[in-house]
Order: structure tokens, then C-alpha cells, then sequence
């Protein structure tokens, strides 16, 4: 996803346009401006007087002139009056001439009237300048018809450019004329942005990666398939989580195969105007045929690719299906064998219109998973590589410290301990500073000055402590890693685990976990004799999970065995009655409930412990397993990731 650097890239390209534009606009506001005072001179509030040339001469030698301007084009010449002299040629006041009244004649010659001017100047008659003016009234007049125009065009190419770069960036002029070309983003062989991404970047993955290579291996030797009568595949889909290496992937096949690697991102395709978005779609095969062998990329594909709706009462997305139709009909209409493989990515898969799927296009899924622990493993190996590692360091500890993390999660952790190390000055980056960037992309900065009550940090520590206890104690819960009361982001408290890396898993490991969220509330009822609101997001998981396991996963001894899950998004109708409704609601109150109680029986059996561990929490804010370990023994169980890494 990131690879794409949109941003950068047309930023370098716009520079000059928009300078250009800036100077534009500085322009017509100088030239309005210019008009509107200049046109105060040629139209002056005062009164005029036409006069012949004697007449003329008669004034200036009387020295009533203040200013004398000849337009040559016209062979008239203008003579201001000095406000003193007001009275003696228009027999009124300066109120009824206004400031800046003149008399007009014809003159005979240019030579004439310059001689005669230069003459008054030597008696004293005169001393300003004569000065000639064109005669360009009419092209003003012209000028000012258009101006309103003019600026309309302008505010309606803005508008459109505004439009046409989707709010991002500032596109040049062309682009107006561009919104039906496709921004994909080559890279290729010696180009500008050249892919330098092999597979060997790409940690982990290893199923993936082996259907990835299998499409390199068409590009690279085509005749090897169609030989024997095969098709070479038009489509693949990577489907997975974000962060996962899918771009990367993709990445690394265009690298691998030495072939031009077209990337585009769906949501590059939909703008505001009808038709745009298929244009794009169009210009973007145009551009991959005539660089066959190639690879189109669009990532997040679901922004075009989502099912076209049925229900026309919500009014379908014209736009968006006028595009998905022509990617498809795109798609159908390059020959099986000419060499372009599309690949796109998306974390729904289950969204994707059908059509999208079937034969002949996307036909190919290839999941990308979050790694994991021995994954995570060898992509810290590779993140690990350009940072000055401390030698101590020990990855397998790293990998076991980031559950649930993604590719992309621990590129940052990585990144961000070695800013850690450089804030405070070291040499190079040790445990510790990995400890901290996982801690600060777990739960968002420590929040050292929150100020917290002893009250309420007891409360806390009653509350963790309760999960804590519970999971120790209960066979399939996640093991601990962690416990802190130290408030992070919106968190007051947490309590790390080792999530299990399973496959499946059964419902006695779900109630425990249930049963492990309730601890903390369990333990407040229990050892406070009130609840807070403390523990609203784990009331809000458990119920979600309950739900889960008794509509979708038939877990429940009165609605056995039957799955109501809707994947239709468009669809707001139950697939069952209001009676399995209320069944429903009634059996996953029952279970929360259960296991409500399961907990405080647990906590009670086990108060002496609790009450040891919340103190210590109290006093030092954060603990690990091995004091959780001092409490209550070495947990009878070993769980599969223990036993996974030996
Ligand atoms: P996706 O497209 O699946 O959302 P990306 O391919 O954009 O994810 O991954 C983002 C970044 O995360 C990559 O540039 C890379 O640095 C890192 N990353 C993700 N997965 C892996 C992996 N399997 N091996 C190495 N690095 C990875
Ligand atoms: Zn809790």
C-alpha cells in the first residue's frame, strides 16, 4: 500500500503548473485592479465641454491648464482645468463640475499643437507635460465585456481540477483534460521508480509465495504452459489483512519476473463524475497491452470491486458498477494468453462482487495471513537488517512479544525502537527500546501525566489483577505476558497476553477466554462492592463473542448446530424469526451470565493471590509472568505456542 507514494510523486510533477497558475491569478487581480483605478481617468466624474482649437489656445495661454493630454488617434486633445480657473470656463462651482472637469478640441497637427504647447511652457503659461495617450477605450470596453467570462471559466476549471485530483494534491492545467486517464504508476526496468523487491524481502508467507511464483514463472516462459494446451491465468487475488505483505508480494513478482508493473489503487478509480472512473479503467489496459508482458496491480480493490447492490431501494452506486463493469468487461476481452496478469488485493473478500471471482478472471485466491510466531521471526530478521542491533538481542523474544501483529506492524516496531535508541543517545538498540516501541504501537503513547487518584489506581489494579488471576488459573486461556495499570492512549489498564496460534478453536477455549474478560469486573463487584465503568470494552468483546458463538457458530445447546451469518451487506432482514430473535438474546445472556459467576467463583477460591497481585500492581505498576508465576505456581498446562517453540 504504501509503495505507492502517490503524493510525493505528483507534488514534483505540479510545482510548475501551479506556479504558473499563481502567477495567473496574480495577474487578472493587477489587471482588474488597474482597470478599475485607470478607468476612474478615462471616465472622471467631472464635466466636459467641447471647444474649438482657438478657444483651446486661448485657455492654455491664460494658464487654465493643469494637465494637457493629446490622443493622437482621435486628433483631439484634452485639457484639464486647474480648480482655481473652474469658474471662469464652465461659470459654475467645483460641486456641480466635479474635481477634475476639461474641455476638448480638435487640433490640426501634432507639430502644431507641440510647438504651441512647448511655447506656453516657455512663457510660464503651462508647466506640466504634454502627454499623448493611445485611443484604446474600445479594447478596454472589449476587455470588460469578456472579464465576467473570463472568470467564470476560470472558477469552473478549478472546480474541476479540485474535482479531478479526488481533494489530493494540486494537479496541473492538463489534468483537467486528464480526468479519464488512469494514474497508475509504472515501474519497470530502468524506469524512474524500478523495483529493486525480490522475494527474498518477503518474509514468511511461504504458501503465498509459492502460488506468487508459480504466476512468475508464466510470465517468464509462457510457451512452457501454453505448449501443452494450458491457459495461462488472467487474475489473482491476494486476500488478507492489512499490513500483511500483499503489496509486496505483488511487488516481488514484478521484480522477480523482469516484467513492467502497473500499480493503482481502487480507490483511484472512482471520482465524482459518471464515466470517469471507466475511462480510467479503459486507458489503463490501453497502456499495460502495448507493455505486454505486464502485471496490473490494484490494491484495495473492494473501493470498485464490492457486489453491485440488488436492493434498488438503497440506490446503487452508479458510478462505482459503471466501472466494476468495465474492469470486467476489460478483463474478458484481452486474450487468455497475451501476457497480462492482473493481481489485486483486498482484506474482503467476501464483499467482491461474484463476478469478479468467476472463471476467467480473478479466479485465483492466494491468502496472505497475519504471520505467525515463527514468521514473525524472520520478518524481524528482515526489518532487523539495516538496524544497529544490540548483541544481546534476542529475536525469538521479540517475535513472542508480538501477537496479532502484522508485516507492516513490526516494519514500525522495528523503526521505532531505533528511534527510541536514538532519543536516548545510544550506541545501538537494545531489548529494552523494542519493549517500548511494541508497548507504544500496542496502546498509543504512556500517558505518565493522567492523574490518577490512589482510589482510582487501586481500583485498577483490582480490575487487571482480576484478569490476571483468571487466565493464570483457567486451562485455556491466553497466557499472560504483561500487566500495567501505567493508562496508554484511552486505556487505563491493560493486561498483555500470548493470544494461542490455532487453527481452530473449541468452545471450552472460548468460554475460558470469556470468562478471563469478565475477571475484571468480577473482581471489582468482588473487592470494591461497586462496578465502574471501567469495563465497558471488554463487556462490549464478550458480548460480541457470545453473540458469535450462538448465532454464527451453533454453540449453544438450544440452537444447536445452525449459522445465521449474513453476509450480505445490503440485506437488513434477519435470516431467522422473531422467536429464534429472542432465543437468541436469551441464550447469550445466559452465557455471559454463567460465566460471570464462573469467575467470581474462581476469584473467591483465590482471593489470597488476587489481593497479592493487585498489590504488587499498586506498588510497581507493571509485572510480568514470572511474578504472576510467584503467586500462584507454574501453570500445570503448556500451551501449543510454548510447545511450538520448544
Ligand atoms: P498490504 O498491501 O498487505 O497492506 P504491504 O505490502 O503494503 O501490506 O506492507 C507494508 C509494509 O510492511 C511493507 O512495505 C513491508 O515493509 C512490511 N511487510 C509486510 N509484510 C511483510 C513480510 N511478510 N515480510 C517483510 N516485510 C513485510
Ligand atoms: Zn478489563
Amino acid at each position: 500500500m504504501e509503495l505507492q507514494e502517490p503524493t510525493n510523486n505528483k507534488n514534483s510533477k505540479n510545482k510548475m503548473p501551479r506556479f504558473n497558475l499563481t502567477w495567473l491569478y496574480i495577474a487578472i487581480a493587477v489587471a482588474l485592479g488597474y482597470l478599475f483605478f485607470a478607468g476612474g481617468d478615462s471616465q472622471p466624474g467631472g464635466a466636459s465641454k467641447n471647444v474649438t482649437y482657438t478657444v483651446f489656445k486661448q485657455y492654455v495661454e491664460q494658464g487654465y491648464a493643469n494637465k494637457i493630454i493629446a490622443n493622437k488617434d482621435a486628433g483631439n486633445v484634452r485639457m484639464y482645468v486647474k480648480p482655481e480657473h473652474i469658474r471662469d470656463v464652465f461659470a459654475s462651482g467645483v460641486d456641480q463640475t466635479g474635481k477634475q472637469p476639461f474641455v476638448e478640441a480638435d487640433y490640426p497637427s501634432a507639430d502644431k499643437l507641440d510647438e504651441f504647447v512647448s511655447q506656453q511652457q516657455e512663457l510660464g503659461n503651462f508647466n506640466g507635460e504634454l502627454s499623448y495617450k493611445r485611443q484604446n477605450d474600445t479594447l478596454m470596453q472589449l476587455f470588460w465585456n469578456i472579464m465576467p467570462l473570463l472568470i467564470i471559466i476560470f472558477v469552473w476549471m478549478f472546480i474541476m481540477r479540485r474535482m479531478g485530483s479526488g481533494g489530493a494534491g494540486f494537479g496541473g492545467m492538463s489534468s483537467i483534460f486528464n480526468v479519464g486517464r488512469s494514474r497508475a504508476q509504472l515501474v519497470e526496468k530502468g524506469g524512474e521508480n524500478e523495483s529493486k523487491v525480490t522475494f527474498k524481502d518477503v518474509a514468511g508467507q511461504a504458501s503465498a509465495k509459492q502460488e506468487v511464483q508459480e504466476i512468475v514463472e508464466f510470465l517468464k516462459n509462457p510457451k512452457k504452459f501454453t505448449d501443452l494446451g494450458g491457459k495461462i491465468p488472467k487474475g489473482a487475488l491476494l486476500v488478507g489483512p492489512p499490513g500483511t505483505g500483499k503489496t509486496l508480494l505483488a511487488k516481488a513478482v514484478a521484480g522477480e519476473a523482469d516484467v513492467p508493473f502497473f500499480s493503482m489503487s481502487g480507490s483511484d478509480f472512482v471520482e465524482m463524475f459518471v464515466g470517469v472512473g471507466a475511462s480510467r479503467v479503459r486507458d489503463l489496459f490501453r497502456q499495460a497491452k502495448e507493455k505486454a508482458p505486464c502485471i496490473i496491480f490494484i490494491d484495495e480493490i473492494d473501493a470498485v470491486g464490492r457486489a453491485r447492490s440488488r436492493n434498488l431501494a438503497m440506490g446503487g452506486n452508479d458510478e462505482r458498477e459503471s466501472t466494476l463493469n468495465q474492469l470486467l468487461t476489460e478483463m474478458d476481452g484481452f486474450g487468455t494468453n497475451s501476457g497480462i496478469i492482473i493481481m489485486a488485493a483486498t482484506n474482503r473478500a467476501d464483499i467482491l462482487d461474484k463476478a469478479l471471482l468467476r472463471a476467467g478472471r480473478f479466479d485465483r485466491q492466494i491468502h496472505v495471513d497475519l504471520p505467525d510466531l515463527k514468521e514473525r521471526r524472520e520478518v524481524f530478521q528482515v526489518h532487523l537488517k539495516p538496524i544497529k542491533v544490540d548483541a544481546s538481542l534476542d529475536i525469538d523474544l521479540l517475535a513472542r512479544q508480538t501477537p496479532g501483529f502484522s508485516g507492516a506492524d513490526i516494519a514500525n516496531v522495528c523503526n521505532e525502537a531505533a528511534l527510541i535508541a536514538a532519543r536516548h543517545g545510544k550506541e545501538a538498540v537494545t531489548k529494552e527500546d523494542f519493549l517500548a516501541a511494541v508497548d507504544r504501537i500496542v496502546g498509543g503513547l504512556e500517558k505518565k501525566t493522567k492523574v490518577m487518584t490512589d482510589d482510582e489506581k487501586r481500583t485498577i489494579a483490582i480490575h487487571e489483577a482480576g484478569h490476571a488471576t483468571i487466565s493464570w488459573n483457567l486451562q485455556y486461556a491466553n497466557p499472560l505476558i504483561k500487566v500495567t495499570i501505567v493508562p496508554r492512549g484511552r486505556a487505563l489498564g491493560a493486561a498483555w497476553y500470548l493470544p494461542e496460534e490455532r487453527q481452530i478453536t473449541t468452545k471450552e477455549q472460548m468460554l475460558d477466554e470469556m470468562c478471563a474478560t469478565l475477571g475484571g469486573r468480577a473482581a471489582e463487584e468482588l473487592f470494591t462492592g461497586h462496578i465502574s465503568s471501567g469495563a465497558m470494552n471488554d463487556l462490549e468483546r464478550v458480548t460480541k463473542q457470545a453473540y458469535g458463538m450462538i448465532a454464527y457458530m451453533g454453540m449453544s445447546d438450544r440452537l444447536p448446530n445452525v449459522c445465521y451469518y449474513n453476509n450480505d451487506e445490503y440485506s437488513w432482514q434477519r435470516p431467522y424469526s422473531e422467536d429464534t430473535a429472542r432465543l437468541i438474546d436469551e441464550e447469550v445472556k445466559r452465557m455471559i451470565a454463567e460465566q460471570y459467576e464462573r469467575a467470581k467463583a474462581l476469584l473467591l477460591a483465590k482471593s489470597e493471590g488476587h489481593r497479592q497481585l493487585a498489590d504488587l500492581l499498586v506498588e510497581r505498576e507493571v509485572i510480568f509472568a514470572e511474578d504472576v508465576e510467584k503467586i500462584f505456581g507454574k501453570r500445570p498446562w503448556t500451551s501449543r505456542t510454548e510447545e511450538l517453540l520448544g
